[in-house]
């Protein structure tokens, strides 16, 4: 017997590194006319190391102790931030010390007790609740040049700020100029990092629409306000803090090889072979499938 066209997709976008779960999944990925691309870990490589660790004087840290208890208290995550910081202290000392009560806030960062201290490591502008001169003026400096500014607090108080680079995709450009030629709409980019950060890696990728500083909510609201708008909205993340979103889509794509469990559960595809190209490739398949099928 010969395949129907839209098994024979799903085998194709299989050979294509893409899982995608059903058959209704592989029908309505082709009627996509909006896309909405999380930042770390789906435009980047998620892969990002830490390039700065800058102790604030008061903290009574140096540069290895400040990493040391940021990675102790990171050490359970699964966000691409938290790999960079525990990576970045097992080059300068292989044991991290135990970390008992850990908690994460998706989309602001973690708590853990480190050595009876309680030690938070997230987003300078989530960790704070109020200014302070001289997080903002080294947060400042790091977001400049590009990179993820994340704030280590010690017993409530600032203790110093670690620089996190993550690179760009490679196929990030070609992605996002192929999925504005098949759907219509130049894709958006909704992010949880700093507008600074974001709107540097959004230049690379040829991104405009850049929506920045967004908890998991935040993202979800504005795949509600496009669906609403009457648009088929194809997500793309990888974190926790994409679940919402990846849930609200018309489909929903899951970067599979670092990706965190629930958006792997939550989304109606996963891209196995972490090519981002596979997208626009799945979305032609699917068409082709349809014209098939009619
Ligand atoms: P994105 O939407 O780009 O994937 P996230 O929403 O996952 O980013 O994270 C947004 C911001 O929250 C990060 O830029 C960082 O400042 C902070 N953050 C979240 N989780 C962590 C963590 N485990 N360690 C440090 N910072 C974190
Ligand atoms: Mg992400």
């Amino acid at each position: 017997a010969t395949m129907p066209p839209l098994l024979s997709a799903i085998a194709n976008a299989g050979r294509h590194g893409v899982l995608v779960k059903s058959a209704v999944v592989m029908e309505r990925i082709g009627q996509t006319d909006a896309v909405a691309l999380d930042k770390t870990g789906t435009l980047t490589e998620g892969s990002p190391r830490v390039t700065d660790v800058r102790p604030l004087a008061e903290s009574g840290l140096d540069a290895d102790g400040l990493l040391r208890l940021a990675a102790a208290a990171e050490r359970p995550s699964e966000h691409p931030l938290a790999r960079a910081v525990v990576d970045a202290a097992r080059e300068r000392g292989p044991v991290l010390p135990d970390a008992q009560d850990f908690t994460s806030a998706p989309g602001v960062g973690v708590t853990a007790v480190v050595t009876g201290r309680t030690v938070q490591v997230g987003a300078p502008s989530r960790l704070l609740d109020g200014p302070h001169r001289a997080v903002a003026d080294l947060a400042g400096d790091l977001e400049e040049s590009g990179r993820t500014a994340v704030l280590v607090v010690v017993d409530g108080a600032p203790a110093g700020l670690l620089g996190i680079a993550d690179r760009l995709r490679p196929d990030a450009a070609a992605t996002v100029t192929a999925l504005a030629t098949l759907t219509g709409a130049a894709p958006v980019l909704l992010t949880g990092d700093n507008p600074r950060a974001a709107a540097h890696l959004a230049a690379e990728a040829g991104i405009d629409d850049v929506r920045a500083g967004l908890l998991p909510q935040d993202k979800l609201a504005a795949v509600q306000e496009m669906a609403s708008a009457g648009r088929k909205v194809l997500v793309v993340g990888d974190g926790v803090n994409d679940a919402p979103a990846l849930a609200a889509a018309h489909t929903g794509v899951a970067m599979g090889r670092a990706g965190s469990d629930l958006a792997l559960e939550t989304a109606d595809a996963v891209i196995v072979r972490d090519e981002l190209a596979a997208v626009p490739t799945t979305v032609a398949l699917s068409r082709r499938a349809r014209r098939l099928v009619v």
